[in-house]
């Protein structure tokens, strides 16, 4: 009988890899998710193929003798000498419009229990760049809402900003917070959980759907349970999304959260097909992995459509080393970091980034003016804030103008304070950060900051809600705003002053 049976796969082995069929191919190993198989010929990096019990493979792995292919759903029923067929095309996702609102799988499987969503077109996970004639420079804002980045380090649409620290301080917060700032604001998101646990990414939908934030926004998820496959497609699924509604003249915004995860998912597939392992493990083109990835953000030249594709990637770093071979690569490859820091988290300063060593090489022709203006002093406070607090301890022996920039500079940083999902249109940034550097807030208790700042933002609404809205429509702050705002501040200060 076991003769029998091994003549039969001697004459399928046969047929497979020598006779006419290159379409077919058959399974030779099956190690961990991912498939040695012969056969296969002419068989393309990237190609997609089906085995018997209909789960879907990617080619990834190329020698002579045997192809790799990743699992792309249940590999526990695969065995060897089980037939491949190759399908012809590079693996892709179906997307359309109405794509949005919607919680998929790296397939495009829906994952939050309604029907499959209508399909338009066939988008390729893997693309390669938009090369510099189609692009044009980075100049509109992508409004995160949050006081410290709109003001210091400004993101533009089309832009790559990391958003990197450690596990717990914030980096999820930042990103969510950017999309529920998105309301209205022509800029759909692409929020892609990469080897997250479930429970966290079904907290996170819930919160944006309470913000009614899923009105423009996809999810993609490859959980920790998922397949690694699974794990190292989603950013791809993800990317593919945004660059369908870019090549539609569109703005979109893609969030990585977070490539570490991704990094292992690779480092997992590369052992388990015995490539040479490199530093801390990782394959050698884990570099060419991520800048590929990334270099896929771009902003188009109106000669093509005009769309946007805006990349926000996540690193999680370990005791904020950022030296190690993930965050130096990644550091490498965007145009800006957020870094957050687990002490200033901790002392209370949320979103607990560290304007000091943060940067967006781009951000900066991409704000507008009214921010412009104002940020200028801001960071000038801040920096010099930065440069004095090594002496603050010595406050006494200080003479009257260190004393000022120190009082102004910790003031300015509670400014920066900002709760969870609260973010702040334009006008009330612009608004409470010119009350800041010109100086009303100079003798407030800085326990008290916060509250000035919140009551400050409702009296404006109340009472001078013109300010408001002209500088939300102009974008920039004239001589008439300015004694508006000047005089609103006064007034405020003393109501302000008389009830503490
Ligand atoms: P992980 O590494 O586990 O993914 P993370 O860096 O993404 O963590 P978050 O999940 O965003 O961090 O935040 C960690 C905790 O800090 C959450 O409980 C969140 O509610 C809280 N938090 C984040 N930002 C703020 C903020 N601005 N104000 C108050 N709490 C915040
Ligand atoms: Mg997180």
């Amino acid at each position: 009988m076991r003769q029998a049976k091994d003549h039969f796969f001697n004459i399928l082995e046969k047929t497979i890899t020598q006779e006419k069929d290159e379409n077919l191919g058959l399974v030779k190993e099956v190690r961990d998710g991912v498939v040695m198989a012969i056969g296969l010929k002419g068989a393309e990096y990237g190609e997609m193929v089906e085995f018997e019990n209909r789960s879907l493979g990617q080619i990834i792995d190329l020698t002579e003798e045997q192809v790799g292919i990743i699992v792309l759903g249940d590999y526990q029923s695969i065995e060897s000498n089980q037939i491949i067929r190759k399908k012809n095309k590079q693996l892709s996702i179906n997307v359309s419009k109405d794509i949005i609102g919607r919680v998929i799988d790296p397939l495009g499987n829906p994952l939050d229990g309604l029907p499959n969503y209508k399909k338009d077109k066939d988008y390729p996970l893997e693309k390669i760049a938009p090369s510099v004639v189609y692009r044009k420079p980075v100049t509109v804002p992508v409004e995160t809402g949050l006081l410290a980045i709109d003001a210091l380090i400004p993101i533009g649409r089309g832009q790559r900003e990391l958003i990197i620290g450690d596990r717990g301080s914030g980096k999820t917060s930042i990103a969510i917070d950017t999309v529920i700032n998105q309301k209205g604001k022509n800029l759909i998101c692409i929020y892609c959980a990469i080897g997250q646990k479930a429970s966290k990414v079904a907290l996170l939908i819930e919160t944006l759907r309470q913000h009614e934030a899923l009105d423009h926004t996809v999810i993609v998820v490859a959980n920790a349970s998922d397949p690694v496959a699974l794990q190292y497609l989603a950013p791809y699924t993800a990317c593919a999304i945004g660059e369908y509604f870019m090549d539609q003249g569109k703005d979109a915004l893609v969030i990585y959260d977070d490539l570490t995860k991704h990094a292992w998912a690779y480092r997992q597939i590369s052992l388990i097909l015995r490539r040479p392992a490199g530093r801390e493990a990782y394959p050698g083109d884990i570099f060419y992995l991520h800048s590929r990835l990334l270099e896929r953000a771009c902003r188009l030249d109106e000669k093509y459509g005009g769309g946007s594709l805006t990349a926000l990637p996540i690193i999680e770093t370990l005791e904020g080393d950022v030296s190690a071979y993930i965050p130096t690569n990644v550091i490498s490859i965007t145009d800006g970091q957020i870094f957050l820091e687990t002490d200033l988290f901790n002392a209370g300063i949320r979103p607990a980034i560290n304007v000091g060593i943060s940067v967006s090489r781009v951000g900066g022709s991409a704000q507008t003016k009214a921010m412009k203006q104002v940020a200028a002093k801001l960071k000038l406070d801040l920096a010099q804030y930065r440069e004095m607090s090594a002496f603050a301890q010595f406050e006494s022996e200080l003479d009257e103008e260190t004393r000022r920039f120190i009082q102004r500079g910790a003031r300015m940083t509670q400014v920066l304070v900002q709760d969870l999902y609260q973010p702040l249109s334009l006008a009330e940034e612009v608004a409470i950060i010119w009350a800041g550097v010109n100086g009303y807030l100079d003798n407030i208790d800085i326990k008290k900051v916060n509250q000035f700042k919140k009551e400050f933002l409702t009296y404006l609404h109340t009472n001078y809600q013109e300010i408001i809205d002209s500088i939300n429509k102009q974008k920039v702050l004239n001589e008439k705003i300015e004694k508006s705002l000047k005089d609103a501040s006064e007034k405020f200060l003393s109501i302000f002053q008389e009830n503490i």
